[in-house]
């Protein structure tokens, strides 16, 4: 990776969006950190999810798509999955080598963009997660397409992002960056949100099967995350390829 750029020209990118995390960088391994740290307590509960999802990691290559600096990448590592990471955020990238040294976990991490890996290696892995990423991208429905492209005949794609509608936008943004300041103001734009419909089309327009649909709901008394039916504010969308 050179090292003069953050990000190297892709075209379903918002150079904004790889700055806001590449600005961060630093922080991604600290579970107290604003940005992040949100990430690290809901990290065990999407991996068990995951795991549940796909019977089991083990053995399967896994790859993890807009990675960041690692969190789900490494986790999945650990219950024996063969785990790339990709991101377009260079700086991200490097907290995550850095990291990884220091857990001695076996990630492969590149620079390079869901569409550009899709067209390198179609129909190459078991598992392919793309968490929190789809509502900062330009064209969400173009990275489902990629993730569609990358799994294997019979293997999963699972997505985690954010509901559009009146709840999510109190929740997700005036609760949790300007009431709790549990996010950086800025951090998501309602507009980009996307619903699960929304999300179920653009898999069906891939060629996937869409099917479990989960919510992750944060309770600010416990500060604490829990899975279940309420896929209102933030949700996980599994889908299949035939
Ligand atoms: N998936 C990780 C990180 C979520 S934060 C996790 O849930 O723990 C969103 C990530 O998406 C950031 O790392 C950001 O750099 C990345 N990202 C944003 N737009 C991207 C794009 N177009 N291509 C690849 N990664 C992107």
């Amino acid at each position: 990776m050179s090292a003069e750029t953050q990000e190297r020209p892709a075209s379903n990118v918002d150079p904004a969006e790889l700055a806001k995390f590449g600005s961060l960088a630093h922080q991604w391994w600290d579970p107290e950190s604003d940005m992040f740290g949100p990430l690290h307590r809901m990290n065990p509960l999407r991996l068990a999810h995951i795991e549940r999802l796909v019977g089991g990691l083990a053995g399967k290559r896994a790859l993890d798509v807009g990675c960041g600096g690692g969190i789900l990448a490494e986790s999945m590592a650990h219950q024996g999955a063969k785990v790339t990471g990709i991101d377009l955020a260079e700086k991200s990238l490097k907290v995550a080598m850095l990291h990884r040294m220091e857990s001695g976990v076996d990630v492969e991490y590149r620079l390079v963009s869901a569409e550009d890996a899709a067209a390198a290696e179609p129909g190459s892995y078991d598992v392919v997660t793309c968490m929190e990423m789809l509502e900062h991208v330009p064209d969400p429905a173009s990275t489902v397409r990629a993730c569609a492209t990358l799994a294997k005949p019979g293997g999963w794609v699972v997505f985690s992002t954010i509901n559009r509608n009146a709840k999510s936008f109190f929740f997700a943004i005036v609760g949790a960056e300007y009431v709790l300041r549990l996010l950086p103001r800025g951090t998501h734009e309602y507009a980009k949100f996307v619903t699960p419909s929304e999300l179920a089309a653009h898999c069906r327009a891939a060629g996937l099967t869409p099917g479990d649909i989960t919510g992750l709901a944060y309770n600010p008394l416990t500060k604490s995350f829990s899975l279940g039916g309420d896929a209102g504010v933030n949700y996980f969308l599994a889908a299949r390829r035939p």
